[in-house]
């Protein structure tokens, strides 16, 4: 009873450390996509409003060509010297000019000279008040809540207009639905990265998800298989401890006197040394360490060895064995690993046939592929058991392996085997009753 509540306690710890890792990745996640969309929005703004501000002063560049080279006032058709907007008639109709465009004379003493060209925009331009320290600097200004790009220049005594000539020369020009475009563009771009970034997370919840699943499965199976082999270990050492605590009682008695104790402790240790062994040689596989010998051959090379001493065995318990092989098709494999494979499915069938059954191994031709099948007129494999058979540690009746002495690691090795030969096993009935291991094999061409 409490072995089942530590391993539900244990399971329930399991599934938190899951939950946490899963939530962790969640969080870096977020904080990824979040800096990846920060960042992209942060160029993207930057560059459409150094883009936005580059026309506005490629503008204003050309208002201060048009102001230094004065075009000749004989051509005009109504010239008036006092009106310092009069290039933008001349040299470039512009419509909107006027409105938004804006250009202050200052004298040397920083006296606004051109009162009567600016209109009723005097009211708001006159709180202006000349820097010379800024000439040549474009700036941003803001006058009345209305922002102005604007640029200082000192023009020279000789300029054709004597409006300027001598002067200092402010050139504004509003950039007020430049700023409002620029304003609209961030709160579209920030509403639009925040959706895509709700829509990047959810994606990558569920592809982390999906991409998560064969990795918490393989963890999961992993401490299983750890678990589940120390409480494999832990049932013989037990036992082992028991007989030996309880000879240790009885010091003056004689080994013969002992001798069942000892002989139960034996069996245990044999058991223990093969398990051990079956839980090596899956570790290495799983690890990847196991280092295979893979060769062309022939199936007699590998399939007589390990069937001789059977031979034997399975007479002396008063069974049949039937050897039908007739195929000799060329095999890319690791004879060695074939030849464990064979003997864990005919002790397979040598343990779960009773006496007088039958136990065949033959061979097919299928497509281009090759199969060695072992039958036996055993117990057989009922449907719902005929792919769990393969799992670790998996046995159909416990307590009827545990005579048998198995650990339910055989099969799971030899699924093992197969798959790195990029072959096929598989369990079928013999009818009328009994069990067929099917094992497939690629053909070297
Ligand atoms: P074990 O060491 O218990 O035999 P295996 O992995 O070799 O472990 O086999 C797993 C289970 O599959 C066995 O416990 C047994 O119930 C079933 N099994 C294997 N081979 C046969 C067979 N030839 N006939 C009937 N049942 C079998």
């Amino acid at each position: 009873m409490s072995g089942i509540f530590s391993k539900m306690k244990l399971k329930s710890k399991q599934s938190k450390i899951t939950r946490r890792q899963q939530f962790k990745l969640f969080l870096s996640i977020m904080a990824s996509f979040a800096i990846l969309f920060i960042t992209l929005g942060l160029i993207i703004f930057n560059l459409f409003q150094s883009s936005t501000y580059k026309s506005i002063d490629k503008d204003i560049r050309n208002q201060v060509v048009a102001i230094k080279k004065q075009p000749n006032m004989q051509k005009q058709t109504n010239p008036d010297p006092h009106d310092p907007n009069n290039h933008f008639i001349n040299s470039k109709p512009d419509p909107k000019a006027p409105f938004q465009a804006s250009i202050l004379v200052f004298n040397n003493k920083g006296k606004l000279t051109n009162k009567s060209s600016l209109g009723n925009r005097y009211s708001v331009l006159k709180n202006i008040k000349l820097n010379k320290r800024n000439v040549n600097l474009k700036q941003t200004i803001v006058v009345n809540n209305m922002n102005f790009r604007s640029i200082l220049i000192k023009v020279s005594k000789k300029n054709n207009n004597p409006m300027y000539a001598g002067n200092y020369v402010l050139i504004m020009q509003n950039i007020d639905t430049q700023i409002q475009a620029i304003q609209n563009f961030e709160q579209i771009l920030i509403v639009t990265f925040f959706i895509f970034w709700i829509i990047a997370l959810v994606i990558s919840y569920f592809l982390a998800k999906i991409n998560m699943l064969p990795i918490v499965k393989s963890w999961k199976q992993q401490t299983e298989f750890v678990n589940d082999a120390a409480h494999e270990l832990r049932t013989p050492l037990t036992i082992i401890q028991g007989k030996l605590e309880y000879m240790l009682t009885k010091p003056n008695k004689k080994i013969i006197d002992e001798a069942e104790a000892i002989s139960v402790s034996l069996d245990e240790v044999n058991r223990l040394n093969s398990l051990t062994n079956n839980l090596l040689v899956l570790a290495r596989s799983d690890s990847a360490t196991t280092k295979l010998n893979f060769e062309l051959t022939k199936p007699d090379f590998f399939l007589k060895d390990p069937i001789e001493p059977f031979k034997d065995i399975i007479n002396s318990q008063s069974k049949v064995f039937q050897i039908n092989l007739i195929h000799r098709p060329t095999l890319y494999l690791d004879r060695d690993k074939i030849k464990q494979l064979l003997i864990i499915l005919l002790d397979n069938a040598t343990k779960y046939t009773p006496k007088n059954g039958t136990i065949k191994i033959y061979d097919q031709m299928e497509g281009s592929k090759y199969q060695f099948v072992i039958s036996d007129t055993g117990v057989g494999v009922v449907d719902k058991d005929k792919n769990k058979i393969f799992d670790r540690f998996y046995r159909v009746d416990k307590s009827r392996n545990t005579n048998s002495g198995g650990h339910g690691l055989g099969l799971a090795i030899a699924k093992q085997i197969v798959t790195v030969h990029k072959g096929h096993i598989y369990v079928r009935n013999n009818l009328p009753h009994g069990s067929e291991f099917v094992v497939e094999l690629p053909i070297k061409h």
